[in-house]
This record gives C-alpha cells, structure tokens and sequence, in this order.
C-alpha cells in the first residue's frame, strides 16, 4: 500500500519510512509531495494529536495516512515534558535546547528516581474515514549525560530497559546503552513507535479488509 507518512521531523521520518518498508508498504512523505502543512497540535493526549495530523495531512492528499505524535514522559518531573516534547526548550523543534534543558531539570535526580518511558501513539487515517489509533510505550530512564551520535530527540539522554537482538527478541539493556547509541534495528524492537507501529500492522490486514 501507498502510504503518507504524515511527519516534517526528518528524525521521525526515517524512522516511520523504514518501519513501514520493512512491513512492504511503499511511503511517501509531505515533503516529496511538495505539501507545506503544519497543523496546530491543540490535543491534551499523544492519541488526539496524531488524530489532528493524520487528518489534516489525508485531507490534503486523500492518500492513506500514517502519523505518529511521541514524546517522553519523566517520573521525576510529574510526566513532563510529554506531549510538549518537540517544544519544551519554549520553541518548535530545537532538540540540542530540548536536551540541555531535560539534563538540567534532571541533574539533582539521584539514579534511581530517573526512571522515564517514551511514549508514541500512531494513527491510521483511510481516505474513506477509517480511523484506528495504536500506542507504544518504552520504559527506561534519563541518563546523566548525552552520549551517542544516532537517532534524534532525546535519544542520547534516554537509556531504555532493553533492547531489540538481530533475532527480533529483546534482551536487558545492561550496558546501559542510550538509545542514540543503538543501531535501528536494535531500536525499533523496543522503541515506543516500533511498538506501536508493531501493533499497527498486526491490525492492517483486518483494518485494510473492513475498509
Ligand atoms: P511530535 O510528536 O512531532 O509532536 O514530537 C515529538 C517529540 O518527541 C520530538 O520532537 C522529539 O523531541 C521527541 N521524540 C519522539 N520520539 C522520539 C524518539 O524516538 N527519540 C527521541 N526523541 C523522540
């Protein structure tokens, strides 16, 4: 299937775009469409965001769409930044200002109370109107300091509890590898999006017969 991956995060782009041609759909992006949208992310919950931009972006296109909203989600800081994940340094998008501002809010945590999860939730708009919502969650914790060069966001802050094997099985992330420090496969097994994304395509089959 031809699918819309509804994103202008590059970061989130590739990680949406290798998902979904690992599963065989073939995925276009706003930016190859030549689409310049940004709809205003008004929702209170990751499911109503992803909603709002699914359907701004189907409605644009009328091609069946894909579109993650994600954020993290730190114990220590009551669930914060969460939803405002792109925007918590005050602006859209700056994930170096995101990042020194989450290790200064975080650095008179003791280990131990750092514990954090990302969370994605991932909608799947039809042009006919079928509309169905998956979530992931990934447990883990903030890390002192930033390390490693993959990935985007947070992930040289976010150590997760596991990580994916070559196999497709997980195993305990006892090097305490942050997720920027892991290859893609060894993510997506774990992450918050591949797990949704996961979810996702066990129901496609149905989702697609239904519509
Ligand atoms: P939105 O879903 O586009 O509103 O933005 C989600 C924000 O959460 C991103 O800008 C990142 O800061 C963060 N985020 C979501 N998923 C990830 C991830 O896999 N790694 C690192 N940061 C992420």
């Amino acid at each position: 299937m031809k699918v819309l991956a509804a994103t202008n995060n590059a970061g989130k782009l590739k990680e949406l775009r290798r998902i979904l041609e690992r599963m065989g759909h073939t995925v276009t992006s706003p930016r190859e469409l030549g689409l310049n949208l940004d709809p205003e992310e008004t929702g209170t919950t990751f499911a109503e965001n992803a909603r709002i931009k699914a359907e701004a972006f189907c409605r644009a296109t009328g091609l069946p769409t894909v579109a993650d909203d994600s954020g993290l989600c730190v114990d220590a800081l009551d669930g914060a930044p969460g939803v405002y994940s792109a925007r918590y340094c005050g602006h859209h998008g700056d994930d170096a200002a995101n990042n020194r501002k989450l290790a200064a809010e975080m650095a008179n945590v003791p280990e131990g109370r750092r514990a954090a999860r990302f969370v994605s939730a991932v909608c799947v708009l039809l042009p006919g109107g079928t509309c169905h919502i998956f979530t992931g969650e990934c447990p883990g914790r903030i890390g002192f300091e930033e390390r490693g060069e993959n990935g985007f966001g947070y992930d040289p802050l976010f150590i997760p509890d596991a990580v994916g094997l070559p196999d497709g099985s997980t195993a305990p992330n006892t090097r305490g590898r942050t997720y920027a420090e892991l290859a893609d496969g060894e993510k997506d097994a774990i992450s918050h999006r591949g797990r949704a994304m996961a979810a996702m395509a066990q129901a496609l089959p149905d989702i697609l017969a239904e519509a």
